[in-house]
């Protein structure tokens, strides 16, 4: 049964979305970083929401839902987009008077069965994977990131699944005992909608805070993401004046970070956990610094 968030009910979610579309008329809706609007009886206009008022003439008119695929596929700048959720949706298209098949083709390109967990959410029955049961399943080499203790888990989730780098909710918990979905704006997370690579003006951060679509399970970026925080955790530790106890490879990557201070440094992929510059990994050490502040503040005299 994992995963069948709604057995039989694709269609119904696709109706659904289309009508929940249909009711919004002339205005629209806001969908993660889409804008979508019925602009005739089952045809539909999808743009990315920053275009939403932009000419026409501006914009790459596309017919294909199957060029939705492209489009996902690269940001602005050409890197590869390993999550689809990021909010680094590119601009500059338009995907004009699609029927309801082609408006659900390019949904399901741009972001992958987002729709049904939104209406598997709306109805009730998504079913959420926590934690414990996702890392327990894991094998080979990600084996050991059941090793993570509770405490990292709950600093990993803003760091890899905050709005600044992902548009889902989290929607899984610890474990089945202790199932409340975990914050992934809290804990130290000082960056929010506002700062993400693409959203560039006030309107478009406003929309993107508070995602409506539900994240039932880790994803596999979490799952790298909590194999390489892994030896992060275990590193031994040294006291540090100023900044409490540090892991060597916490200090590492504060070093590696002083060092690119001077503007020289290299962007890393947003995959390369290795690297001590990749965005993740310093949300991370951002969110142990905060938790170490906060420790620390209940035991000044
Ligand atoms: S686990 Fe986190 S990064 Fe992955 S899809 Fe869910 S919210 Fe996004």
């Amino acid at each position: 049964m994992r995963g069948a968030h709604a057995p039989g009910l694709i269609p119904l979610a696709r109706a659904a979305f289309s009508a929940w579309i249909d009711a919004a008329g002339a205005e629209g809706r806001s969908y993660l970083q889409l804008h979508l609007r019925a602009v005739a009886t089952d045809r539909y206009r999808v743009r990315h929401l920053a275009d939403r008022d932009a000419d026409a003439a501006t914009l790459e008119t596309i017919a294909d839902p199957y060029a939705a695929r492209a489009v996902a596929q690269t940001t602005e700048e050409g890197a590869h987009r390993p999550l689809k959720t990021a909010p680094d949706l590119r601009r500059g298209w338009s995907f004009e008077r699609l029927d309801g098949h082609g408006l659900w083709t390019v949904l399901d390109y741009l972001y992958p069965a987002s729709a049904v967990h939104w209406y598997a959410e709306r109805e009730r029955r998504l079913r959420v994977t926590h934690w414990s049961e996702t890392a327990a399943r894991q094998s080979g080499m990600y084996s050991a990131v059941k090793l993570l203790p509770e405490r990292a888990v709950r600093l990993a989730v803003p760091a890899c699944c905050g709005d600044a780098v992902c548009l889902r909710r989290v929607a899984w918990g610890w474990s089945g005992d202790v199932p409340a979905p975990i914050d992934s704006e809290s804990a130290g997370d000082s960056e929010s909608a506002g700062d993400s690579e693409s959203a560039g003006d006030s309107e478009l951060s406003s929309h993107l805070q508070g995602s409506s679509v539900p994240c039932p399970e880790a994803c596999s970026i979490f799952i790298s993401f909590a194999r390489a925080i892994l030896p992060v955790e275990r590193s031994p530790r040294a006291s540090v004046q100023g900044l409490d106890a540090l892991g060597e490879l916490e200090l590492q990557q504060i070093e590696a970070l002083v060092a690119a201070a001077d503007g020289t440094a290299h962007a890393p992929r947003s995959g390369e956990f290795d690297d001590p510059l990749n965005r993740r990994r310093v949300r991370y050490l951002g969110a142990r610094l905060a938790a170490l502040r906060q420790e620390s503040a209940g035991e000044l005299p």
